[in-house]
């Protein structure tokens, strides 16, 4: 078995490096307004308002250029590159149709992006959404993220998910009608899941879904997850204990699924715990080490994330 990661995957579709340029479009969540709930999920922040707000006001074309220039000094003189144009905070396709027309028509439209990718919620994607997504991933590749986390009922409800396991399995058969890769998000260490809980929301993502986003869970200050766990009711795992489970899930995966994170890390300066994960370059190397060690052992090929 070979990793398929994001990295190897971009670098045979496009033959060259592709970096993600985050940009802000919609500012809102149903599960934050009111439509669905109120407060959003247990371990969302509201994400510097300020930022995001100064953001917005720039065209898509502008934050497109803003983006380029950050990660311009990890690219050699000469060297060719693409871009992947990513909608990431908030919910994506949470606002008037016309106005996510205008904003990813412009920056599919874009010449140096090569892939749209959109986070969202299953819940949020209308049938003119999904019209809308057909159009555009007739120009570029078109990714659609989705905020699963877990496939269990009582986590949904403790993380305060806001919608049944059910709707995300229609958003995926809608997106695959349409020819649109889902990437499912699942949080390793949800209190309440037992490591066998776990690997069951890995299987079923590398059953329905084209690619997988994992993390550790971490708690962030302004979060209503902080004060559960100034409580003491939110037991984390350490390190090895995430990896071990991380590399469980990865052997449960079928290999046609692009693994597009292995750790996540949360905002530094609202981060709380576990302070390991602030470290990625860290975490990345102790991830490929166990692997390592792992494939050694079973005669497989770890490729370097
Ligand atoms: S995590 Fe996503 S779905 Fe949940 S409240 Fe935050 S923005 Fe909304």
């Amino acid at each position: 078995m070979q990793i398929n990661d994001l990295g190897g995957y971009l670098k045979k579709q496009f033959g060259c490096k592709v970096y993600k340029l985050s940009l802000v479009g919609c500012t809102s969540c149903p599960n934050r307004d009111g439509t669905v709930g109120v407060g959003g999920c247990i371990f969302c922040s509201e994400n510097g308002s300020g930022e995001f707000a100064e953001k917005t006001k720039s065209s898509v074309a502008d934050q497109i250029e803003a983006a380029k220039t950050q990660v311009a000094k990890k690219i050699k003189e000469g060297e060719k590159v693409k871009y992947i144009a990513y909608f990431q905070s908030f919910t994506n396709t949470y606002a008037p149709i016309e106005k996510l027309r205008k904003m990813f028509f412009a920056a599919i439209r874009h010449p140096d992006i090569a892939v749209l990718s959109i986070a969202t919620r299953p819940d949020c994607l209308s049938g003119e959404v999904i019209a809308l997504l057909n159009e555009l991933n007739a120009i570029k590749p078109v990714w659609v993220e989705l905020g699963l986390q877990t496939i269990h009922k009582k986590s949904a409800e403790y993380i305060r998910r806001g919608y049944e396991l059910a709707v995300y399995d229609e958003a995926v058969k809608s997106l695959h009608q349409i020819g649109v890769s889902a990437i499912a998000h699942m949080i390793i260490g949800l209190p309440g899941e037992s490591e066998q809980m776990i690997y069951e929301t890995a299987e079923y993502i590398g059953k329905t879904a084209d690619g997988i986003k994992m993390h550790m869970l971490y708690v962030q200050k302004g979060t209503d997850l902080y004060t559960e766990y100034q409580k003491g009711q939110v037991p984390l795992l350490d390190m090895d204990e995430y990896i071990g489970i991380l590399i469980g899930c990865i052997e449960r995966l079928p290999e046609s699924v692009v693994i597009h994170r292995m750790t996540g890390d949360g905002d530094k300066k609202t981060l709380v715990a576990p302070m390991w994960t602030a470290n990625k370059r860290h975490v990345l190397n102790s991830i490929s080490v166990r692997f390592r060690a792992v494939e050694i052992k079973q005669g497989r090929l770890f490729q370097k994330y």
